[in-house]
């Protein structure tokens, strides 16, 4: 029998013990987590007026997964103006769902008052919001049973009425209720449990997977940023390959990236071992978690079904950096990313075929560093040694691109010139010169430039101006 000492473990470390002993279904209210000593305290506020306060949702999921929470939600029957009377400094961040933000010693916590959700005609906002002063019932509105569960701020002590410390224990995404209903009333919900699973490694239990497959009607109604929000927690996942792989399975993908589930059985002939989307899968999973890079990986061959012909008895896909940047940037403009991201990706997939070797020289690797631009280097190699990776699924052969990304290193030392700035010579100098403003100013700096990347030795005050004197006689 487990000890009074054993029920502050966290679930984390007292998973194994626990299972097997069968305590996690005979004493699972008697889990306790650890709570911070500002909710310990707003807490204490809440009752001394008489009302009840909990932790609620993620920080008490990620409590018993033995992860530090980054935020504290709470859930009060105390009602909204209530709430509002008992602290200085109050944001109303969402009142017609009944949510107010308190900030309390240099920290924000969302705080709801309990509530069910009335009828939903839209797929995803419940028609009206009502109050309750029931715990449970709050708790039963929630999408799922590791989302469920509520702790006593005071001692820690964790409610679960529906199973959410045994699905932890399970590793299950599992919805509370019929999950056929409650993907009805939220659309979203599909989503989110494939987020969750493929952030916490975690199964969908299958008849909430089942049910996504039924549940999908409405979900273009939801706004792109939730969409994106969602995507972006999904390829940030340990192993996004994971998750990327249930959106398709369960036809989430359909509706949010046609253009990946194209890819699926797209041949790529035998210098491959896996078709063109399992290839993008597996370069997703070997690029850094970093969104951008990511994000190119995932969708750098997307032109690929496109661009394929048999030629002489091999396939090609000449043209597909192209197609396949485009394409990538509509998904992501779809989706609502800034510009900045949409911009990059598409120049890394544009130039992931950038073929190296090391008869290049100096001049065209300078041009080359010109066209990515230095700042993007580290993605543009990060996504190189992604493809390679994803080409083998195993350890890849990245001799390549180590002596590429070396050399570039080389000639990033030299700090020669790059760009127009870094010229001897100026637009102003070319007027003193005799050029009149206007578009050839442009046209000699850029040729210029070129001279300069070939010989980095022209890039003196001087030369240049003998060579802009020639260039004029030449022009005018
Ligand atoms: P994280 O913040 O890491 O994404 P979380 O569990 O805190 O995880 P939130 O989106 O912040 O997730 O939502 C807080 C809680 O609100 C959830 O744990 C869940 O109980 C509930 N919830 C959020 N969105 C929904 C939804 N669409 N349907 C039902 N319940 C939801
Ligand atoms: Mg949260």
């Amino acid at each position: 029998t487990a000890t009074t000492e054993t029920y502050t473990l966290s679930l984390h470390d007292a998973l194994p013990i626990y299972q097997s002993s069968g305590f996690l279904t005979r004493r699972k209210d008697a889990m306790r987590i650890k709570i911070p000593r500002p909710v310990q305290e707003l807490a204490k506020i809440f009752k001394t007026r008489g009302f009840s306060c909990y932790a609620v949702g993620g920080a008490v999921r990620d409590s018993l997964l033995g992860k530090e929470p980054d935020d504290w939600d709470l859930a009060t029957d105390a009602k909204p103006e209530a709430v509002g009377s008992m602290f200085s400094n109050i944001i109303p961040t969402g009142l017609q769902h009944g949510t107010v933000t308190i900030r309390y010693k240099g920290h924000s916590y969302e705080t709801t008052t309990f509530r069910i959700e009335g009828t939903y005609s839209d797929s995803r906002h419940p028609d009206s919001v009502e109050y309750t002063t029931s715990l449970e019932a709050d708790l039963a509105r929630r999408d799922f049973t590791i989302n469920s569960m509520a702790a006593d701020p005071l001692h820690g002590e964790v409610i679960d009425f529906f199973g959410g410390i045994e699905d932890l224990g399970k590793k299950l995404v599992r919805a509370v209720g019929n999950p056929v209903e409650r993907f009805g009333e939220d659309v979203l919900r599909t989503l989110r449990a494939v987020r969750f699973a493929g952030v916490l490694n975690f199964d969908i239990e299958s008849g909430t997977k089942a049910a996504i497959k039924v549940s999908l009607a409405g979900f273009e109604k939801i706004s792109a940023e939730r969409v994106r929000e969602e995507i972006s927690r999904i390829l940030l996942a340990p192993v996004p390959s994971y998750p990327l792989g249930l959106l398709v399975d369960t036809g989430l993908a359909d509706k949010i990236f046609p253009e990946l589930v194209r890819c699926k059985g797209v041949a790529q002939g035998t210098m491959h071992r896996f078709d063109v989307y399992n290839h993008l899968l597996s370069s997703c999973d070997a690029a850094p978690p970093v969104l951008e890079i990511r994000l190119a990986a995932l969708f750098h061959d997307l032109g690929k079904p496109q661009c394929r012909k048999a030629q002489d008895g091999f396939l090609t896909f000449y043209g597909h950096e192209s197609v396949s940047a485009q394409t990538a940037q509509q998904i992501i403009t779809r989706l609502k990313y800034p510009n900045a991201v949409s911009e990059l990706v598409r120049l890394l997939i544009e130039n992931h075929m950038v073929a190296y070797d090391d008869s290049w020289t100096d001049g065209a690797v300078r041009r080359f560093i010109r066209r990515i631009g230095a700042e993007n280097l580290e993605y543009f190699f990060a996504l190189k040694a992604a493809d390679a990776a994803g080409m083998s699924g195993t350890k890849p052969e990245f001799r390549t691109i180590e002596n590429f990304y070396n050399r570039v290193k080389m000639i990033l030392k030299e700090a020669c010139a790059l760009g127009l700035h870094d010229l001897k010579i100026n637009g102003n100098d070319l007027m003193r010169l005799g050029y009149n403003r206007g578009p050839l100013i442009g046209r000699v700096l850029n040729e210029m430039l070129e001279a300069v990347l070939d010989d980095p030795e022209l890039n003196t005050h001087e030369r240049l101006l003998c060579i802009a004197e020639s260039l004029r006689k030449k022009y005018t």
